[in-house]
């Protein structure tokens, strides 16, 4: 792309950066089930001189001068994305996933309300009342979980939610494999007069496809990343369904006027336009086709997994995700799989698992999806190699374990890194997930810059 040569000529530092970015994205596996890679009309898009515009206020209703075209863009994104959700509003000025949250609070809440949201250690997502974030701070956050099995637990929901009374519930989360029970959620937040806000951050572009429950008809709003499964830039987008207007006609405006002014100023409008060419590709059938292809890919993946051996949270997935439960191979072990991965060319993340016995610094869980495998268009026979090269990799971490004593674990890890360093399985790994990826390139035309 000529725009990467101007860089090249003009800072040749961060053209170096890209470059390496680019090395690392096209000979790796991308397994973060957060992450996606964009569309090259995504990343024009993203790319355009509307980065240069300053438009506080919505179409029609702005700060600034000289907005008409940005009114343009930024219509069209808010009516795609109502198309695409079945809603009857949707602002898409939120900078990302976590102020689209706060934005729901700023709306909705005062300072001491009582809220509840799925509990961070159990997968939920820091902005649902985490005692480090903000939200946990500000208001009373009082955190459901999920059971030993991993599912929801909906009796606890509901005892907590009739004798907590929350302002807010939330339903969402950022590490949970199975699909979400919206119905179940409405029916507790109904009876106690709690509006019910969906964060379908991760699972956006399974809903626009019919590949996963929508929340439509049983949330009052609706919020999501549009860089995850939606495979759209970095930002995100607030939706409040025809249930949240029947019970309270003021919800959309208090939701603009949340973002702005009350949290936010000009608006991001390339973003808004990358939004606007990402909904209009995920309206397409094709993507339809690509969705159902993510979950398939990920159940073959769980598959192939549980055939080496592997534990998997729930026995399986319902969505793009899987949690790797690595207690069989000792607490904390999350840690060493994670970098052996990496050293294997295989990026996850570790994780919390349900009841985890460590804790959120030392999980003993892995993390893993198949979203941006699929967009580079892997299969079913793809995933069930991988699964063996990922259960490979794991067995070659079985011999180290956490120190009890804290103070000696930095040490330990630095010794194990080096041990995974030398280690010739895990190289045997990374040469035949090198090989893969070469058949499935991402941008080539970023060849131009080797
Ligand atoms: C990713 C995520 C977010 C936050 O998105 P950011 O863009 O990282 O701020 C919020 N909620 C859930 C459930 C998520 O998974």
């Amino acid at each position: 792309m000529d725009r990467m040569q101007d860089i090249e000529s003009s800072d040749r530092e961060v053209a170096e950066i890209i470059k390496k970015e680019h090395n690392r994205t096209e000979e790796g596996l991308e397994m973060i089930p957060s992450e996606n890679f964009v569309s090259k009309a995504v990343l024009q898009a993203m790319g355009s001189i509307l980065t240069n515009k300053y438009s506080e206020g919505y179409p029609r209703k702005r700060y600034y001068g000289g907005n008409q075209f940005i009114d343009e863009v930024e219509t069209i994104a808010i009516e795609r994305a109502k198309k695409a959700f079945g809603v009857p509003h949707a602002n898409v000025q939120p900078y990302s996933g976590s102020p689209a949250n706060l934005a729901v609070y700023a709306a909705l809440c005062r300072p001491g309300d009582v809220i509840m949201g799925h509990n961070l250690p159990d997968g939920g997502h820091l902005t649902h009342g985490w005692k480090a974030n903000f939200t946990g701070q500000v208001y009373k956050s009082v955190p459901y979980h999920v059971k030993a099995d991993g599912y929801l637990d909906l009796e606890e929901i509901r005892s907590l939610a009739e004798e907590h009374k929350p302002v807010l519930m939330w339903v969402g989360a950022t590490a949970y494999v199975r699909e979400f029970p919206f119905e179940e959620f409405a029916k507790i937040a109904d009876d106690v007069g709690a509006y019910l806000a969906a964060d379908i951050a991760h699972i956006s572009g399974l809903v626009i496809a019919g590949v996963h429950k929508s929340p439509a008809k049983y949330a009052h709003i609706i919020t999501t990343t549009t860089h995850k499964t939606m495979r759209g830039p970095r930002g995100g987008m607030i939706m409040v369904t025809q249930k949240g207007l029947d019970k309270d006609p003021e919800l959309a405006t208090k939701i603009d006027r949340a973002i702005f002014p009350g949290l936010q100023g000009g608006p991001h409008d390339h973003t808004t336009a990358g939004i606007a060419v990402a909904l209009h590709e995920a309206l397409q059938p094709d993507f339809k086709e690509y969705a159902a292809q993510v979950v398939k890919n990920a159940k073959a993946l769980a598959a192939s997994l549980m055939k080496e051996g592997i534990k998997l949270v729930t026995d399986g997935t319902d969505n793009h995700m899987l949690l790797i439960d690595l207690t069989p191979f000792g607490k904390g072990h999350g840690v060493f799989v994670q970098e052996a991965l990496d050293e294997a060319n295989i990026t996850t993340n570790k994780n919390t698992i349900p009841a985890e016995p460590l804790s959120p610094f030392y999980p003993s869980g892995l993390r893993l999806g198949t979203p941006a495998l699929t967009t580079r268009g892997m299969k079913e026979p793809e995933m069930e190699q991988i699964g063996k090269w990922i259960a490979t990799v794991i067995r070659e971490t079985k011999a180290y374990a956490l120190p009890a004593s804290k103070p000696e674990i930095p040490g330990y890890l630095k010794a194990f890194k080096e041990g995974i360093k030398g280690n010739k399985t895990v190289h045997d790994v990374r040469a035949q997930v090198v090989a893969l990826c070469k058949k499935f390139p991402l941008y080539p035309e970023f060849d131009i810059l080797h």
